[in-house]
């Protein structure tokens, strides 16, 4: 991979998206020195996921002590689960504690991206601008999927998907049709839940829900982690061993680890819900962990509030007054929330990405998104992507999965820098391999075991990481340079 005379270059990267992705390459690439980086945010604030996201009860479900950089702890969650507000602070607070700001165009969306003549062109509303390198940090769950019902579009009172929440909407004196039961729909249901004046949630699919309690962190505890940081450092290692050898095994493998979730989930249904019809509306047909797993703590306790249903029936419409549905109810509510999810398959499109040759990243997905480890794909050099295809989002945190991906980026962009490669990308041939790899093993894992879920690609086979976590972690460290195709001069 070494040239004869290799001489240090310097190298501008352009990253899309200033969301937990984009400032954690940011905050890598700062560590190793490199400063020419541009941060191009369609917003105006970053944050991303936890900027756009607002709706009541929003939390995350991974503990907090571990949903943080590893580079810089916080001592003041207030809840060993963090709340969304918090986290969007946190990411705020990054973001100038370690002056990314100036890195950052908000406003600026971008339309397209092209490489050619060995250079990455950008065009923004403000222009087309050429970088060394491509980071694509635009999210996962990032387009919100509206459901296809005869008649939404009449419904004559408010009505708004989970991910663009209207606040100027009162709550308290309405009755509220939530369709959704996702990890959403629950967190939406179990905030609401007897604080409204009516909540009709639409069932399509039953989900299991794994107890999970969420207490208050006291003063003492926040101070004496801000006295002594390396607590801070302790908890973070104690989480992250912890939902990595429980979280991140029991999907992708049989073992005691699933056996005990999939216990929970029974038990806390049999415990939690005494009305025979409404526990038999609520048990799913399907494995625990299936789908993307539930951890609520209050959710059983919400539905069995006064003014809350659970409808099973089929939604047939929606009327200006309300759903209807198979059974030929009319279900007045006042506004409609839809909390149906995201369409999680776009990745980085719909920005236009053209690579090497005129090849479109479209084209070269005809057939399904695929990449190399999640963060690369072959011909299109110098580009980079976090939550690609296939990373461990079905059992990691994504903060931590983001910083082996960053770190994995800054390494290539240090050959670059160095002068010792002009150009990378993945071959094909070991693209093939490793999703061939994949492919054989999700047999192995509960996402196969025949329910719906976002977690499905094209092919009807998970778009997750079917290893532990540890596993991926593993795999990017170690960058495998023949896997590529490197070249030194254009
Ligand atoms: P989701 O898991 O995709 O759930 C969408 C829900 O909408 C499902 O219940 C689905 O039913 C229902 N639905 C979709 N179209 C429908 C239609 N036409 N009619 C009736 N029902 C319909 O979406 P989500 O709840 O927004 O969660 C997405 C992901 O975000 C989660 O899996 C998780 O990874 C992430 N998330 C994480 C947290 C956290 O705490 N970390 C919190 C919220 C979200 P079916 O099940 O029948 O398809």
């Amino acid at each position: 991979m070494t040239t004869t005379n290799p001489s240090p270059r310097t190298i501008s990267v352009a990253i899309i998206g200033a969301g937990m992705s984009g400032l954690c390459m940011a905050a890598k690439l700062q560590d190793a020195g490199i400063e020419d980086f541009t941060l191009f945010e369609k917003a105006d604030e970053v944050g991303g996921t936890w900027r756009d996201n607002t709706y009541p009860g929003l939390t995350c479900d991974v503990p907090s002590r571990y949903y943080t950089y590893s580079f810089r702890p916080n001592p003041d969650w207030s809840h060993m689960l963090p709340p969304g507000p918090e986290i969007q602070q946190y990411f705020r607070e990054v973001a100038t504690e370690r002056d990314i700001r100036r890195h950052i165009r908000f406003g600026a969306e971008v339309r397209s991206a092209a490489f050619r003549d060995g250079k990455w062109w950008l065009t923004t509303p403000a222009g087309d601008e050429a970088f060394d390198v491509l980071v694509t940090a635009t999210g996962i769950l990032r387009i919100p999927r509206y459901p296809d019902i005869e008649g939404l579009d009449t419904f004559a009172g408010p009505m708004f998907h989970s991910a663009r929440w209207d606040h100027s909407v009162s709550l308290p004196d309405k009755r509220i049709g939530l369709i959704g039961t996702g990890s959403t729909g629950v967190q939406i249901t179990a905030e609401l839940g007897g604080k409204v004046r009516g909540l009709t949630v639409f069932q399509r699919t039953a989900q299991w829900i794994c107890p999970w309690p969420n207490p208050r962190v006291s003063e003492r505890t926040k101070a004496a982690l801000r006295r002594w940081p390396r607590l801070n450092a302790f908890g973070y290692w104690f989480y992250s061993r912890f939902v990595r050898s429980m979280f991140g095994v029991a999907p992708v493998r049989p073992g005691w680890q699933r056996w005990l979730y999939q216990t929970q989930c029974r038990w806390n249904l049999r415990l939690s819900v005494r009305d025979r019809e409404l526990k038999k509306k609520l048990t799913p047909v399907d494995q625990p962990m299936c789908k993307r797993m539930i951890f609520a703590g209050h959710y059983y306790r919400a539905v069995q509030e006064p003014g809350v249903e659970i409808v099973t029936e089929p939604i047939v419409r929606v009327e200006p007054r309300g759903v209807v549905t198979a059974d030929g109810t009319l279900h007045e509510v006042d506004l409609l929330v839809l909390a149906t999810g995201f369409d999680a398959h776009a990745y980085v499109r719909p920005l236009a990405v053209t690579g090497e040759g005129g090849r479109t990243l479209e084209e070269a997905w005809a057939d399904g998104a695929t990449a190399y480890r999640s963060v690369a794909v072959p011909g299109f050099p110098n580009m980079f992507m976090f939550m690609g295809p296939h990373a461990p989002v079905g059992n990691d945190s994504l903060i931590n999965i983001a910083e082996h991906q960053a770190d994995y980026v800054t390494w290539w962009i240090e050959q670059l820098r160095a002068g010792r490669i002009v150009a990378a990308s993945p071959t094909e041939e070991a693209t093939k391999r490793y999703n061939e790899d994949m492919k054989a093993a999700m047999p192995q894992t509960v996402w196969t075991t025949g329910c719906r879920s976002w977690y499905l690609g094209k092919d009807g086979l998970p778009e997750l990481f079917p290893w532990e976590p540890d596993r991926y972690s593993e795999l990017l460290r170690a960058p495998q340079v023949t896997d590529f195709e490197v070249r030194t001069a254009l």
